[in-house]
């Protein structure tokens, strides 16, 4: 008899205990699955459910003029490249949204990646290339930065959170003061507890010892700053900030990643970064999307302040009900749970009830943190919200987290 699972194969019969280890620990997962566009209120795994759970920051990734962009590109240019960027993926959609993109982050030029995670892989590894560099880290960065600082060639140091004397520790270690470059990076908006960095007191030290600033926008970008610009914008910072990486998958929408710097510094990455070199370019659809997203942006601000609106009106009604909800300033609303069974419980009675927020643990968040994390969009109704807030509450007595 064939074990189901392992389709007889006994080299692979590891993989069975993993997950049955995994599943000791709690720590497997089996993602529900959307069954409609990602809507504010979505249908999951065939129920209708409010959704606290996407990062649609702006609710575009089904608005009617982000589709039509997209629509239009594949008419025009089909659905992919076939090809990377440096051989003959370069297609002229490409080229603008790296334009518009420099000027709204107020740089010089950008680079598309084909995501966020790609983005701080490839800027990680072409600039920390040797065993001279310095790559140094806030605890809390995003995994993409963890996962470039370990394919980069330098050491690196990592920072207590948003700890900029212990950062200034570091950089005036011996280490850091004989390095041939040294670059410091952070998140700008953390993405589990949607705290923001301190990004003028870190641009400031690190301008003092001679340290470069990578400002990782993920959750920022289309989200805080005059016109969703980011953290950059957010501390009017523009012009101190040498690379600024953003995602376009989250506000934006569609699926990306880019840095915004210097022209010199986008020509380098443009011809050494690895997962430009030898992975194909986004399709051309995809970049119409996030024109379309960044036109929507810069020509109405309602998006933005719906977003605001919600987020303060959340977070309000979520303190009054008794709920920890942590030191956000973000729409990331984390709701304090510190127990991952209870955070499950949570969760699963808050979709019986038609509510989704997502569990989340070790080794997303650190132990003893566990929570469900909540993210409003500008598409949520004030009566949506008021609906989740209720089922919180409800399923919060229940289980005696309030
Ligand atoms: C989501 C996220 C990323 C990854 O972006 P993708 O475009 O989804 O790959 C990178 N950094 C941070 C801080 C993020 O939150």
């Amino acid at each position: 008899m064939l074990k189901e699972g392992t389709m007889g194969f006994e080299t692979l019969k590891f993989a069975g205990e993993e997950v049955a280890a995994l599943k000791k620990e709690n720590r497997f997962l089996r993602p529900r699955v959307l069954e409609s566009a990602q809507e504010p209120v979505s249908v999951i795994d065939g129920k209708k459910v409010v959704n606290l759970t996407s990062n649609n920051y702006l609710a575009l990734a089904n608005d009617p003029k982000v589709k039509k962009a997209a629509i239009e590109a594949i008419e025009k240019y089909g659905v992919g490249s076939a090809a990377v960027r440096t051989i003959i993926g370069t297609m002229s959609l490409h080229k603008e949204l790296e334009e518009k993109f420099a000027a709204f982050k107020h740089a010089e030029a950008s680079i598309l990646f084909q995501s966020g995670f790609t983005s701080n892989v490839a800027v990680c590894q072409s600039l920390m290339s040797t065993d001279q560099d310095l790559l140094i880290s806030d605890e809390l960065n995003h995994a993409s930065i963890i996962d470039g600082a370990r394919l980069a060639r330098s050491p690196r140091k990592i920072y207590r959170h948003k700890d900029v004397k212990h950062l200034t520790e570091i950089l005036e270690s011996p280490e850091a003061r004989k390095a041939r470059r040294k670059m410091v990076v952070t998140d700008g908006v953390f993405s589990m507890d949607g705290d923001v960095a301190n990004l003028d007191e870190i641009v400031d030290v690190c301008h003092r010892y001679g340290a470069f600033v990578m400002v990782d926008d993920a959750h920022a970008s289309g989200v805080i700053g005059k016109e969703g610009r980011g953290t950059v914008s957010h501390f009017g910072l523009d012009g101190k900030v040498e690379i600024q990486i953003g995602t376009l998958s989250k506000a934006f929408a569609a699926v990306g990643g880019y840095a915004a710097t210097t022209r010199d510094l986008r020509d380098y990455l443009g011809s050494v970064a690895r997962p430009f070199l030898f992975s194909s370019s986004q399709p051309p659809s995809v970049a119409a999307s996030c024109l379309a997203v960044l036109d929507i942006l810069l020509s109405d601000p309602s998006y933005l302040k719906r977003l605001w609106d919600n987020t303060a009106f959340f977070k309000e009604e979520m303190k009054k009900a008794g709920f920890d909800t942590g030191e956000s300033v973000t729409p990331i609303t984390p709701v304090m749970i510190g127990d991952m069974d209870k955070a499950k419980a949570l969760s699963a009675r808050l979709f019986d009830e038609g509510v989704f927020a997502l569990p989340l643990g070790f080794p997303t968040v650190p132990k003893g943190k566990e929570r469900l994390r909540t993210i409003v969009t500008a598409g949520h109704t004030v009566k949506d919200l008021e609906f989740a807030v209720e089922k919180f509450r409800k399923c919060g007595k229940e289980l005696g987290v309030i």
